[in-house]
Formats: C-alpha cells, structure tokens, sequence
C-alpha cells in the first residue's frame, strides 16, 4: 500500500507538476528561502545518477552559504531564486570526492562529522555507533581541504550517538558541547553547525534541545523535510535525506513540497511535545 501510495505521488509529481515549482513559488514570494537536503555515502556506481540530481538542483537553485542561510532567517535574502543546502553526514570518504563534483555544479557541500574523527588518529566506522554503511572516513587533510576550497563542515555529535530522552545527562553535554570542544582543538576554529544523528521521532529530545540552545552553535539540522524561511527555528532547521543513486523522479517528489507535507504531523508533535517542555 505504502509503496503504490509512492508510487502514484511520484508519477503525479514528476508528470504533471512544473519542476520545483513549490519552492520556487514560495521564494518569489517571500525574502528568501532555502531547501536543505543530506546525503550520505556517495558510491561511485550512483555518479550518473547524483550528476543528474546536481543538474536538476542547478537549473532550479542557487548555493546556500552559511552568511545567504542567516539573510534567510532573518528575512532578508532579496532574490528570486530558491537556495540550497547540499549536506553529507557520517564523514564518509567518497563525501570527499562528491566536493569535487559539486564545484563543477556551482554549489559548496556542508559536511557533518562526528568529531572523533578528528581527535584520534585512526578511528575505524565500527567503533562509533550506527554507522554500518561507512567503509572508511576522510581524514583531517581531506576535511582541511574543503573547508580551504569554501566548503563548510560542522559537527555530528562525538561518537555519532542518537541523542534520546532518558539517558545520562553527561551524554548530552559530551556529544554536544564535547563535539565542539573537539572541533575547536582540531581545526582551529569554532564551528557553526551542527546536525542531529539520526531523524526518528524518538531520536530528538527535550535535553539534547536545551543543551543545544546553550551552545554556540548557530545553525542545527534536523531531517524533517520543510522549507527553511524567514523565522526558522535555526536549532530545528529542516533537511530532506536523499540518496544518490535515486532516480530523477524520486528526487522531485521527495522535494516537491508534497513530501514536506506528509511531515507536517511529525514537526507538529515534535514542536509541541519534545521541544516545548
Ligand atoms: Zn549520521
């Protein structure tokens, strides 16, 4: 049912929709806004596929950096066009050379890390938590290079830990402030951004949110599929996750806006009942 369901939303979308037409409704008509989207491993047998993503993302939009997301949400980011986040979480190796293509699109990547990557030398995936579809992480001279060629790379936690109600207090404080803290020592600077591991409902929580609004963090992603506009949440700012080797239509539907629409219980539920308390 659930895939028939797909599949009619998909044909509806990518037959009878003009391309990105919601998005670029809403970017007219408003002062500014952006799309965020993540992806993960990029495998090289999805490169045809990922390329077709990046040609669509180019007709339709423009690049987000971290100075065009605060003109967002504040609400004075004059142009006509939608802009988007092209985001990579876990720190995967291929993330490394996905940067590459991405330049050639016009667009610079954000790259979430866990941060003990950076503080230890050699750290294989199977060490951190849930991190089964990583072979191998870029290492801190990959990751110094991109931010050299203007890509911007934020945190992921320390241990790549889901950050649920319920657990120890010094979880929160150590995958959040701690992950910060190892980001500073290693690379020099203060990071901006941070993302949630995870997206299920119960990966969020009202302790990893406080401990977030205490931190100096600027700019938190979440994967709740919405639009990011003037007035955002910037510690609840929304991602769509895709995959690379997904086909056109499938990217279209997942960021039609009909997509963000079959979220809107989930931000609902997680606005009144884990980030209000
Ligand atoms: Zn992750």
């Amino acid at each position: 049912m659930k895939v028939r369901f797909k599949k009619i939303l998909r044909l509806l979308v990518a037959n009878i929709l003009p391309d990105a037409i919601y998005d670029r409704s809403r970017s007219k008509f408003s002062n500014g806004i952006a799309r965020a989207i993540n992806y993960h491993k990029i495998n090289k047998n999805s490169y045809t596929n990922f390329n077709e993503q990046l040609a669509y993302f180019k007709k339709h939009y423009s690049n987000c950096t971290e100075n065009d997301l605060e003109s967002i949400i504040i609400g004075r980011d004059n142009q006509n066009k939608p802009r988007l986040i092209i985001s990579f979480d876990d720190n995967d190796i291929s993330n490394y050379y996905a940067a590459e293509i991405l330049e050639r699109y016009g667009f610079k990547g954000w790259f979430f890390i866990p941060t003990t990557c950076l503080i230890k030398s050699s750290v294989v995936p199977s060490e951190l938590s849930s991190l089964s579809k990583i072979d191998k992480f870029m290492s801190i001279y990959m990751i110094k290079d991109l931010i050299k060629r203007g890509h911007i790379v934020g945190c992921h936690t320390s241990t790549h830990s889901r950050l649920p109600s319920g657990i120890k207090k010094n979880v929160y404080l150590s995958e959040i402030l701690g992950s910060f803290n190892e980001f500073h020592e290693s690379l020099g600077f203060k990071p901006s951004a941070f993302a949630w591991v995870g997206g299920e409902y119960k990966s969020y929580s009202t302790e990893a949110y406080k401990t977030l609004l205490s931190s100096e963090y600027k700019y938190v992603f979440t994967t709740n599929n919405s639009l990011i506009i003037q007035g955002s949440d910037r510690y609840m700012l929304d991602r769509t996750n895709i995959e690379s080797d997904w086909s056109i239509e499938d990217v279209k539907l997942y960021t039609s806006g009909v997509w963000d629409f079959l979220y809107i219980i989930k931000r609902i539920m997680l606005k009144s009942f884990v980030l209000l308390k």
